[in-house]
């Protein structure tokens, strides 16, 4: 990679608004989220629920023939 391609690139810290904080790279040197891995239930049981939603939609969908 060459350099001044990505100047303002560097580590960064997120905090959340559940209170955690933990670094990762951005161009930014601080990041404001509401949701991080620790407080949202998205990224704790992430595949299992994508694949749980897809199957009640589906469900849904038989069940009133949409
Ligand atoms: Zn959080």
């Amino acid at each position: 990679m060459k350099k001044g391609i990505h100047p303002n690139y560097g580590p960064a810290r997120v905090i959340c608004a559940c209170g955690a904080t933990f670094e990762t790279g951005s161009t930014k040197k601080e990041l404001r989220v509401e949701v991080c891995s620790k407080c949202h239930p998205f990224f704790t049981g992430q595949r299992q629920s994508v694949v749980e939603r897809r199957g009640r939609a589906e469900r849904f969908r038989k069940k009133y023939g949409l």
